[in-house]
């Protein structure tokens, strides 16, 4: 079969590969479409340590599956689905309380780091455990469905503390995380939602898509907007979907005394964290990490229109041509969101 890999740091091909064997417990996707995550882009130079190569990347994707392996009860042939970005083990103690995003035992599909290898889907097939599949709902397309995965993403962080209704909302970053999670706030309970971000086209998007303001934080001082726009008070919630120092410190500044920070954005190892405004102002910090549970929720929010992924979605382009693309990405192209690539085969 054919798969996009990453022979080494920045270099990825386009090359023939083993197709992957199916163990008892397994299913073989043909994936028709396959997104690029973020956090691809930013493992491709090595500096988050989480691609190791040789890997094929790919962990936002949908096809059908071609195999069953012999234990597979509830899946066959010609189903069209989704899956977990997660393997989770289902038996550590996280797993038995639901909590699969904290598996003990967690591999993320398409990534190489200390402890596991996981071939992804930037390919024409990927092999994935029964347990961790979502059957597609007739209504949603393949490429539709490559973005459930980032809109699950935001729905566990909006779930990690649920809005008192008309609680002001502040999203920093309106990339994919935060884009979807503009939307998702929108359906959960908030009053309004402020969004800030540096580039102008993504501020745009996020107004087209309900925003109540959208702060330029080239062109103003956000904290100083933020303050003026919540009469002084700061946010009730606020959501963090960058991951770098200067952001983290301004979803805390930016939070009013009572309020919640929820941490989304996962690029800094560490940051500097204003300690003393935590405690005094009585911060609630909360860590969001990937989803548990929130796939049948999204796909069905998803194929009822109520969750909207053509706004986000840039371009759907041959798995062939994905070097191009990822280097497009990475050097920030304006205007581009999602990057949809789907395998010749389908
Ligand atoms: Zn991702
Ligand atoms: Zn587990």
């Amino acid at each position: 079969m054919k798969a996009l890999v990453l022979r080494e740091y920045n270099r990825l091909s386009y090359d023939d590969v083993p197709e992957p064997s199916v163990v008892p417990d397994e299913v073989l996707v043909a994936v028709k479409a396959c997104g690029i995550c973020g956090s691809d882009v930013h493992g491709l130079d090595g500096s988050t340590g989480r691609r190791r190569p040789p890997i094929v990347m790919g962990h936002e994707a949908a096809g059908v599956i071609a195999r069953v392996g012999e234990r597979v009860r509830g899946w066959a042939v010609g189903d069209r689905v989704t899956f977990d970005s997660t393997i989770s083990c289902g038996a550590c103690p996280h797993c038995r309380r639901g909590e699969v995003n904290l598996c003990d035992h967690r591999r993320v599909l398409g990534v190489s780091c200390e402890d596991y290898r996981q071939a992804g889907a930037f390919a024409d097939y990927v092999a994935v455990p029964q347990h961790i599949l979502y059957r597609l709902p007739d209504a949603l397309s393949f490429e539709h469905a490559a973005l459930i995965e980032p809109f699950t993403i935001a729905l566990h962080a909006v779930r990690r503390k649920p809005a008192t209704l008309n609680d002001t909302a502040l999203i920093i970053g309106c990339g994919m995380i935060g884009l979807a999670l503009l939307q998702v706030a929108k359906l959960s309970g908030y009053g309004r939602i402020f969004v800030v971000d540096a580039a102008a086209d993504r501020l745009a998007l996020a107004a087209a898509l309900g925003a109540t303001a959208t702060i330029n934080s080239v062109a103003t001082d956000p904290l100083a907007e933020i303050l003026r726009l919540t009469c002084g008070t700061g946010a009730d919630h606020v959501f963090e979907a960058v991951g770098v120092a200067p952001t983290v410190d301004l979803s805390v500044r930016a939070a009013r005394k009572g309020g919640a920070v929820t941490l989304v954005g996962n690029v800094a190892p560490s940051v500097a964290l204003p300690l003393q405004l935590v405690v005094t102002r009585e911060l609630a910090l909360f860590g969001s990490c990937a989803s548990a549970g929130d796939y049948p929720a999204c796909l069905d929010l998803m194929a009822r229109g109520a969750l909207d992924p053509v706004p986000l979605l840039s371009a759907v382009a041959p798995l062939a041509e994905g070097a191009a693309w990822f280097r497009r990405l990475q050097v920030r192209e304006p205007g581009l969101l999602k990057v949809i690539l789907a395998p010749a085969a389908a």
